[in-house]
Parts: structure tokens; C-alpha cells; sequence
């Protein structure tokens, strides 16, 4: 694989761009190594700017459901900034993509869009608080919901006493608002809500884990938090800014058949461009500003070019048997590297909802954020730099998701296996 141009980009980025990225993941450092740089994309595939041609599982970390530059997005697109990139006043636009959001998502009648998918965490977070009056927020250890000061917290030295901030600069009374339960753990949760009950605004989670590789709900879980934060007159987040239309068209809640109050969605919704939503019960959502007395806005919310992008994927997703092509490429993948990894004798444990998977370096079970971490992280790493030399981008991190799209076709996951096998011959020869 040629890497000049790419090594002196790297070069160049590092001298003006802090560690040479704007969002750490991008640094290869779950791996080693440095990043390549994109030019382009296609389908499948993204293009290096030293032309190498590899085949992406990363697809922006989920947002690409339709792969890179799909005609239809492209045109909605173009033909949006020809009318003007930005008005800041309201267009149509806005009401279809916030209706086809509520016709998907069954808990949705309401939509407020923002423009990522922290800033819609940020605000649901807010909104449950102005709602209820109350300041605690209870986390799930290892689900990430973008940036947010009070979400970028760890577990305190006991289940109910109250967090630690993962981060310098955040406050310590920022950190104290939040609770840490481990993913998966009713009881867990039980003995939060039992002990703060009366505090507690919200509890928010990824209902399928995405963010510590992927992991599923066991049944009863999710059933187990309606129940509970009802009891205590809480509010149940779904953070559903990667699950939303990867896990279902209508996300976890649908696939689940569990509704949360309030949902929040980003990655796919804007089809590569800079979105994210929240929305909710119109008797909850109307306690945002103007209507109500929760303070929330943004310049350049609902942007024309953004909703464009948005709505031609979420369209052009749910045409007759794409989505369930989309995840079949994924189990078909799924089950060629597990065959793979047998053969070679190489413990993994694989997980798939719809079209978000991971395959862990770990004997398994993995059911939450401990289990993820005792992953062989060293074995992953040698497993994405085998594949990336043979032109398959995975997930520069064990902990992050791989995602499949529409462009993903028998042939694309058929050459993967085909480098697949290579991979774990070579990782056998370095154990
Ligand atoms: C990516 C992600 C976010 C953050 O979205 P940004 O657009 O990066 O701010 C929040 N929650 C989940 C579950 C995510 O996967």
C-alpha cells in the first residue's frame, strides 16, 4: 500500500491541527500508527490520497448507510446549496425530514433538529431536567453520548455514590450530578433509583451498546428501566444517535418494542452532513423554547443542505428491501469471519443488531463495558493493520463499531474474506 502522500499530509496536520485531528478517534491510537488521509469516496469504497482503493466498514463511524456519494444524496445536496446554503429562518425542508424522523421512530411526535448528535444528548439532558425539576442523571458505564460536560463522567467508588469526571475541566459539581450504572445490570439500576430516586431526572443509554463495541440488551433489560424509571417518575433517554436506523428503521425502540420518552438521533439521519434531533411526546417536547421555558437553539439548525442529505438517505433507505440488504451483507460478514477465526483457532465474540456489529478479541460472553475492555486490544490491532495493508478499513479502535451499507455487496464482502484469511494466517504466525 504507497503511504507518501499520506505520510506528509500526516506532517503537515500535526504542525496546525492538534495531534493532527479534529476528534481523537481519528488518530489511530486505539492501533498504533497514523492515520491515511481520504480524497474521495465510492460506494464501498474510500480512496486514500495516495489512490489506494479500500473498502470501508467505517463508513464515518455510521453515518454513510448508503455509502460514500450516493447519486441521490449528492443530487439533494446540489441542488439545495444552488438555492442557498443557510437562511435562518424556517424552511420546508425541515417538516419533511422531521416527519419521515416521526413516522420511523414509534416514540417520536415531536422533532427538535440540531447539528450533532452531542449537542441533541446535551439538550435532551436539559430538557428532562427543566421537566422534572430534578438535577441527577444516571449513565450507563461504557455508552458515550458525544461531549457533553456532565456525561463524560466515570463510576464513583461505589454504585450510588455520585461520578467522577473522565476529563480535566469539568467541574467536579458537573460530574456530581451524574450516577454510574454498569450496562445490562437491572440491579444495578434498582439500587441507584431505590437510593435517589426522588433526584434522578433522567437515565440515558445507548439501548444497543455501540460505543464499547457492540452490545446488545439482554431481554428484559430495557422492559427493566421503563418500569423502573416510571415507578420513580423519571425520564428514560434512548440515545439513539448510532442505533437509529441502523438497528431498525425505527431504532432500538422499535426493534425492542420499548418506548423510552425522549430519543435522540444524529449519524444517519444526516447522511454524511452535520445533524442531529431529539424528539419525544408533544407533551414533553413543548416545554422547549418558544413554546416553553427550556432554552434551546442553533444558527444553523434544520440547515438546508443538511436536511437534504438527510432526507434523501432516510428516503432512499426505506425503499422495498434495502434496509434488510444492508444488514444481511453484515451477518453474511459476521459469519465468514467467525468461520475464519475458528479455523484458525482465534477466540472471538461476535455481536450484530441490524447493521451495526463488532467482532471482539475475547472468548466472550461480553455483556458490558468490563467484558468489552478484557478484550485482547493488541490482537485487534494486528488484525486492522492486516486488513488496511490488503485494503480493508475496520475500526481503527476494538471498541467501535463496524457498519455495513448498501454498497456492500456479495462481491465487496466476499474480497473482505478473502483478505480476512490472509489476516488470521498472519495472526497465527505472530502469536
Ligand atoms: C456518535 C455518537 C454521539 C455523538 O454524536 P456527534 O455527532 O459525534 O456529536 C452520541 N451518542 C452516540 C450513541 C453516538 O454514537
Amino acid at each position: 500500500m504507497k503511504s507518501d502522500r499520506s505520510t506528509e499530509l500526516w506532517e503537515q496536520a500535526n504542525r496546525i491541527l492538534v495531534g493532527g485531528v479534529n476528534s481523537p478517534v481519528r488518530a489511530f491510537k486505539g492501533v498504533g500508527g497514523r492515520p491515511f488521509f481520504a480524497a474521495s469516496g465510492r460506494g464501498a469504497l474510500v480512496i486514500d490520497a495516495d489512490g489506494n482503493e479500500l473498502i470501508d466498514y467505517v463508513l464515518s463511524w455510521g453515518p454513510l448507510v448508503l455509502g460514500h456519494a450516493h447519486p441521490r444524496v449528492v443530487d439533494a445536496v446540489q441542488r439545495a446549496v444552488a438555492g442557498g446554503a443557510s437562511f435562518g429562518i424556517p424552511t420546508e425542508a425541515e417538516i419533511r425530514l422531521a416527519e419521515r424522523i416521526a413516522h420511523h421512530v414509534p416514540s417520536i411526535e415531536k422533532v427538535r433538529l440540531v447539528n450533532s448528535g452531542t449537542e441533541a444528548t446535551m439538550s435532551a439532558i436539559r430538557l428532562a431536567r427543566g421537566v422534572t425539576g430534578r438535577d441527577l442523571v444516571v449513565k450507563v458505564e461504557g455508552c458515550y453520548h458525544g461531549h457533553v460536560d456532565s456525561l463524560l463522567v466515570k463510576a464513583g467508588s461505589g454504585l450510588t455514590t455520585l461520578g467522577a469526571p473522565t476529563s480535566p475541566g469539568i467541574p467536579a459539581a458537573h460530574a456530581q450530578c451524574t450516577l454510574t450504572i454498569p450496562f445490562n445490570d437491572l440491579d444495578a439500576a434498582r439500587t441507584v433509583f431505590d437510593a435517589r430516586g426522588g433526584d434522578i431526572a433522567c437515565i440515558i443509554l445507548e439501548p444497543v451498546a455501540g460505543n464499547m463495541g457492540v452490545i446488545p440488551p439482554e431481554p428484559g433489560y430495557l422492559e427493566g428501566l421503563r418500569e423502573l424509571t416510571r415507578q420513580h417518575e423519571s425520564l428514560l433517554i434512548f440515545d439513539e444517535v448510532m442505533s437509529g436506523f441502523r438497528v431498525s428503521m425505527g431504532g432500538a425502540q422499535e426493534r425492542y418494542g420499548v418506548t423510552p420518552d425522549l430519543t435522540t438521533l444524529g449519524k444517519v439521519i444526516g447522511g454524511g452532513l452535520p445533524v442531529g434531533a431529539y424528539g419525544g411526546p408533544a407533551s414533553l417536547m413543548d416545554h422547549l423554547s418558544p413554546l416553553g421555558a427550556v432554552y434551546q437553539a442553533g444558527t444553523l439548525s434544520g440547515n438546508p443542505l443538511a436536511t437534504a442529505a438527510g432526507l434523501a438517505t432516510l428516503d432512499a433507505l426505506a425503499e422495498p428491501g434495502v434496509f434488510e440488504a444492508i444488514e444481511q451483507a453484515l451477518t453474511t460478514l459476521g459469519q465468514g469471519l467467525g468461520a475464519i477465526a475458528r479455523e484458525a483457532g482465534i477466540p472471538v465474540f461476535q455481536t450484530q443488531v441490524g447493521s451495526m456489529g463488532c467482532l471482539f478479541f475475547h472468548e466472550g460472553p461480553v455483556r458490558n463495558y468490563a467484558d468489552a475492555t478484557a478484550s485482547d486490544t493488541a490482537r485487534y490491532a494486528r488484525f486492522f493493520h492486516g486488513m488496511l495493508e490488503r485494503g480493508v478499513y475496520f475500526a481503527p479502535s476494538q471498541f467501535e463499531a463496524c457498519f455495513t451499507g448498501s454498497a456492500h455487496t456479495d462481491d465487496v464482502i466476499g474480497r473482505t474474506l478473502d483478505v480476512a484469511r490472509a489476516t488470521f494466517a498472519e495472526l497465527l504466525a505472530a502469536d
